[in-house]
């Protein structure tokens, strides 16, 4: 059915959708479909949907309307996150001709063919125009990881593996338990598979994603399965880095720290989400730890490693958020001294407990707190790599640069320095993508191979 047709797709939101939209596109390519840029007119679309903030909707829907714009005889696909929490809304949108919802986009293949079978029998003139399809489940009972395989990268030297799906935290501000439902952890035969295949194909670093990763395992009451889990990934011939994504701060006790520091295989590169620095701030979210306990964790990390990475989220005007709180996490801030700090302006989403809450914070007193985060976040990692001034650094290299000023080679080192390598009169540099590579650091960026 799919052998010659055209499939395009799109992704918004976060690196677990990216993830699941190669698998998507991988699975209608092993049926036969070619798969096409978005910008292209294709026979099918799919919009792999985000729900995260308001304006991750109505994103969501432009790319909709847009894809039915480009070809109006097209099959629109609608999956993911927004079609979770405005299903309704999708079900009056006439440019939407299949809804897919979470947990369901592993049978994308089958969905597409019986909507081309039943479209065909209807005697259809076009792929598109038949009765609108929907795949629609209650995400919150879903108890089952959803298995959409592996998928190999092609072009890049890092690759993203996804461990987890779901969140039982319900953070104030967040939308992502109601449209990821609950924890659930993928098995450690799967992603072992995932990743030998990645290794197989070259890959040397890879990073772990998932919703809530500091989860996994918690499903099947394995409280040391993330451990295990990276343990067994670092046994993988050929995988020589493996990076965490975000962690709650709750996953470093002392053992993890024990074990994690223990495997060389580990970035010393840590993301722990903090939000804010203020107690009572962290209550209203429904974070469940306090400023004392993560500065102990990360002082834990400081410990067990030589000037690990720490880096984090801030949110900034939380429903409430007075100067004097704002001081507070200012001031905390100014103390943990992280790496790199990602500073967003709280934006209320509809369904959550804090766009209903009083005292909203005026986007003036956002924007402003938010400089003055940035300029801290700033000269923190100014001076975290003023550390490294004339150090040997390790950089596995990525991509090629060919800029005016010169041709670069850029990557990352295990603390998640970005570098960019001038590579002068060096023969063939496209040959340096996917190497280790050493080079002199300097904060100048004149930084050259030794
Ligand atoms: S931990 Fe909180 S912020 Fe993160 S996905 Fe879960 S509810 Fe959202």
């Amino acid at each position: 059915m799919l052998k010659g047709k055209s499939v395009a797709a799109t992704t918004l939101g976060c690196k677990v959708n990216q993830a699941e939209t190669d698998s998507m596109l991988d699975m209608l390519s092993a049926a036969g479909a070619d798969i096409v840029d978005f910008e292209e007119k294709a026979d099918i679309y799919i919009v792999n949907t985000c729900s995260v903030t308001n304006i991750a909707d109505k994103k969501s829907r432009q790319m909709l309307h847009r894809a039915k714009k480009r070809n109006p005889e097209s099959i629109v696909i609608a999956a993911g996150c927004y079609v979770q929490s405005a299903k309704e809304l999708l079900e009056q949108d006439e440019s939407v001709d299949i809804v897919i919802s979470n947990n369901k986009k592993k049978d994308i293949t089958d969905i597409v063919n019986d909507y081309i079978n039943v479209r065909k029998n209807e005697g259809g003139d076009t792929p598109a125009g038949g009765e609108k399809k929907e795949y629609f489940i209650d995400i919150s009972k879903e108890t089952e990881y959803e298995e959409m395989g592996g998928h190999v990268p092609v072009g890049h030297t890092r690759a993203y593996v996804k461990i987890q799906d779901g969140c039982n935290q319900f953070c104030s501000y967040c939308i992502i338990p109601y449209v990821r439902g609950r924890i659930r952890s993928r098995s450690e035969e799967a992603v072992i598979a995932e990743v030998t295949e990645l290794a197989e194909s070259g890959i040397k670093e890879v990073v772990l994603t998932g919703i809530h990763i500091s989860s996994y395992g918690k499903d099947k009451n394995n409280e040391g399965a993330l451990i295990d889990l990276i343990d067994a990934i670092s046994k993988i011939k050929g995988i020589k880095r493996i990076r965490l994504g975000s962690l709650e701060p709750g996953i470093i006790t002392e053992d993890f720290v024990r074990r994690v520091s223990a495997n060389k295989k580990v970035c010393p590169h840590f993301h722990l989400s903090l939000q804010s620095g203020c107690n009572t701030i962290l209550k209203r979210m429904n974070r469940k730890y306090t400023r004392e306990q993560y500065f102990e964790k990360c002082e834990m990390l400081r410990e067990a490693y030589d000037a690990p990475a720490l880096t984090t989220d801030v949110i900034v005007g939380f429903p409430g958020e007075t100067d004097e709180e704002f001081e507070e996490t200012v001031q905390y801030l100014t103390e943990l001294n992280l790496y790199e700090m990602h500073i967003f302006k709280y934006s209320p989403r509809k369904g959550t407990v804090a766009a209903a809450m009083k005292d909203q914070v005026s986007p003036e007193v956002k924007n402003k707190r938010s400089d003055v985060l940035l300029e801290l976040a700033e000269r923190g990692k100014k001076a975290y790599e003023a550390k490294y001034e004339g150090a040997e650094l390790e950089v596995l290299v990525e991509e090629v640069l060919h800029r005016e000023d010169g041709t670069y080679l850029r990557g990352h080192t295990e603390r998640y320095m970005d570098i960019l390598i001038k590579a002068g009169d060096i023969p063939m540099p496209e040959s340096f993508v996917n190497s280790f590579v050493y080079v002199r650091y300097t904060q100048n960026g004149d930084i050259l191979m030794v």
